[in-house]
């Protein structure tokens, strides 16, 4: 279907073979999950994987929820030739790793990057990328929605939403590389960027706290 300016796909448990062999042409794809709320992965389980090809078109993806089997998508995440840019990654790494029973190859954290890059604000939500970099106002309101509705009861406004959130992100990857680049700051960024995964471990483990302050 077409919503505004955006091609959007949808698919029951995983993406199918000749999705994944045209997803897999592309050197980057911009990911976002949505669960059923903020504590995943033991409260709180995935409900929705979006994919854009930076092409304004999002693949919706809503997981099985009993088996959370998408070797599809595991394909695509496990995939070290194909950047997976999305925003707070710490959240939707922890999700897919749980659930889908991955590890997540070359990644790229749009917030991580914007923190270290863009010392002159302190506002650091996709929202406020998508308005620097693509001059468009993003309406949020959605975020907190219900997204375990079956997919085809899924609102024409949460399709459109869900869809934002990954359809801008290979833009703003763009801006902010070259960013950290003029700030010298690319090292320190893939250092970081390191440490994610034992961060995620960390809030699996229930050490919500920054274990480096005092
Ligand atoms: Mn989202």
């Amino acid at each position: 279907m077409i919503l505004g300016m955006t091609k959007i796909y949808k698919f029951q448990d995983d993406i199918s073979s000749d999705v994944l062999k045209e997803l897999e042409t592309h050197k980057s794809l911009a990911i976002d999950t949505e669960g059923s709320g903020l504590q995943i992965p033991h409260r709180d389980k995935l409900s929705l994987v979006q994919f854009s090809t930076g092409n304004n078109d999002a693949y919706i993806i809503q997981p099985n929820r009993k088996n959370y089997k998408a070797p599809n998508i595991v394909k695509i995440l496990e995939n070290n030739n194909i950047t997976k840019i999305g925003h707070y990654l710490r959240y939707d790494v922890s999700g897919l790793e749980y659930f889908l029973k991955c590890n997540m190859q070359n990644i790229f954290d749009t917030k991580i990057a914007s923190k270290l890059c863009r010392t002159y604000t302190q506002n650091h939500g996709l929202k406020d990328l998508v308005f620097e970099f693509c001059g468009k106002k993003l309406d949020k309101k959605l975020g907190s929605s219900d997204w375990n509705k079956n997919l085809d009861e899924l609102t024409e406004a949460q399709l459109q939403y869900c869809s934002n959130d990954v359809i801008y992100l290979h833009k703003i990857k763009d801006a902010l590389h070259k960013m950290l680049i003029r700030e010298n700051r690319l090292e320190l960024y893939e250092n970081s960027l390191k440490f994610l995964k034992t961060r995620i471990k960390l809030d699996q483990s229930g050490f919500m706290e920054d274990i480096f302050q005092h």
